[in-house]
């Protein structure tokens, strides 16, 4: 016989753990989901989370997003007061961004425990394998299956995410969107403790950048992402990250030594057009909530989980429409999303060619650099923007 609940919550990261320990507080039968065996390991992220003040700035629409991106100091190992970017041919352009690293390993548990405390049973070492219509799952647990009936379904499964896909094509990301990372945890890393550096170019990653975060003193998560459809060759990740690793950084990293590897995806396409159903939300990576300028994804999830929560326990409370998640996500931080896609779009164009990223990014400056990397276009950046895109598709 399928267990019952009001709520299940497929995913427990930043998004899923959110969302469920708002519904558990109002008193729901909640339960969350989650493959892995420790909630937090493997770390498949740079770590990188705007401080409040900042997060105000990134997304001056939201209300929420201050309050939702506070981390507690103890899962806070560094941080970082600067962006450095670096073009391909090696040019610097610095502007001042406030950052928390912290520590995913400890703080993703964390976010759990808030979630069982306020009353979510977590079911971890179990996969979803199949939703049906009516929200019946489908559960593996090492060998044993379990079937669990849900009023309603939250997908928080990341980019890859099976309740997307049990709702049809229109909720699936498209593949050249999908963005293959690969990141070393590096000890012995003698970096400026200060410094977030991005770097560009079609040999260090063609699509999207690589990183250098510093985690703490010593220690840096070094990494890249990538879109193969604007690749050149089929050079293998790795290759891409031992380059930048060990020649673009050699003079930080020549006795450094690599601690962990982990590989995940980064969905890059911008928000799905739709992220909910009559009975089923989406949110963080599974909704295509990460700023596609940057990359970042972590404070949309912590914010629209919250979100979703407060919807999904007012549908059931009263009654109020499940489209209320978009319509608020929307509000909330929709336009940035929408603008860090659009800038995304315009660097695909001029990124395939290093010469021209150098020039652009040379003509642009730090003026402009910095709120495209922000998810803000700036009108003369807009006009300007528009206006390359038109010469350089003369020319290709
Ligand atoms: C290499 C890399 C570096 C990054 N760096 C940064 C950064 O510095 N800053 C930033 O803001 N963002 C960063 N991101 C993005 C960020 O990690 C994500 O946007 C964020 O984790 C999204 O949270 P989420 O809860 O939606 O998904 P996730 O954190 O991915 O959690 C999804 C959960 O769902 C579980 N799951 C998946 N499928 C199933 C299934 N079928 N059944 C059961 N459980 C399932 C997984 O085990 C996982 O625990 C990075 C991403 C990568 C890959």
């Amino acid at each position: 016989m399928a267990q019952l609940y009001d709520v299940a919550v497929v995913g427990a990261g930043p998004a899923g753990s959110s969302t469920a320990r708002v519904v558990a507080k109002e008193g729901f039968r909640t339960i969350v989901i989650d493959r892995r065996s420790s909630l937090g390991l493997p770390v498949q992220c740079g770590e990188l989370i705007p401080t409040p003040s900042e997060a105000r700035n990134l997304f001056p629409r939201s209300k929420r997003m201050p309050r939702a991106v506070h981390v507690p100091s103890r899962f806070v190992t560094n941080k970082t007061k600067l962006i450095r970017l670096v073009s391909p041919n090696g040019s610097v352009y610095e502007f001042s961004f406030n950052a928390n690293i912290i520590d995913r390993a400890e703080y993703d548990p964390y976010l759990a425990r808030q979630a069982q405390d306020a009353g979510a049973k977590f079911l971890i070492e179990s996969t979803l394998k199949k939703r049906s219509a009516n929200n019946n799952l489908l559960i593996k647990s090492g060998v044993s299956e379990t079937e669990i009936l849900s009023k309603l379904v939250v997908g928080a499964d990341g980019a890859n995410s099976v309740v997307a896909r049990s709702l049809g094509q229109h909720f699936i990301h498209s593949d050249k969107d999908l963005s293959p990372s690969l990141q070393y945890v590096m000890s012995g890393a003698d970096v400026d403790t200060s410094v977030v550096e991005m770097h560009f170019g079609g040999k260090i990653a063609p699509g999207g950048y690589a990183w250098c975060i510093p985690k703490e003193d010593g220690i840096a998560n070094v990494g890249f992402g990538m879109r193969r459809s604007l690749a050149r060759d089929a050079t293998p990740l790795r290759a891409y990250l031992e380059r930048f690793a060990f020649k673009t950084l050699s003079s930080s990293l020549k006795n450094a030594k690599i601690s962990s590897r982990v590989a995940a995806i980064i969905p890059m396409g911008g928000p799905l057009r739709k992220t909910w159903t009559n009975n089923v939300l989406l949110v963080g990576d599974a909704a295509g909530h990460v700023m596609a300028s940057n990359g970042g994804g972590i404070p949309t999830a912590l914010c629209g989980g919250e979100i979703a929560g407060d919807v999904v326990s007012k549908h059931l409370e009263k009654g109020t429409p499940l489209s209320d998640y978009e319509r608020i996500w929307k509000k909330e931080y929709g336009k940035e999303l929408e603008t860090a896609l659009r800038v995304l779009r315009v660097a695909d164009t001029v990124m395939p060619s290093d010469t021209i990223t150098d020039i652009c990014m040379k003509l642009a400056g730090v003026r402009f650099l910095e709120p495209l990397i922000r998810c803000r276009l700036p009108a003369p950046v807009d006009i300007a923007s528009k206006t390359v895109v038109k010469v350089l598709s003369q020319f290709m």
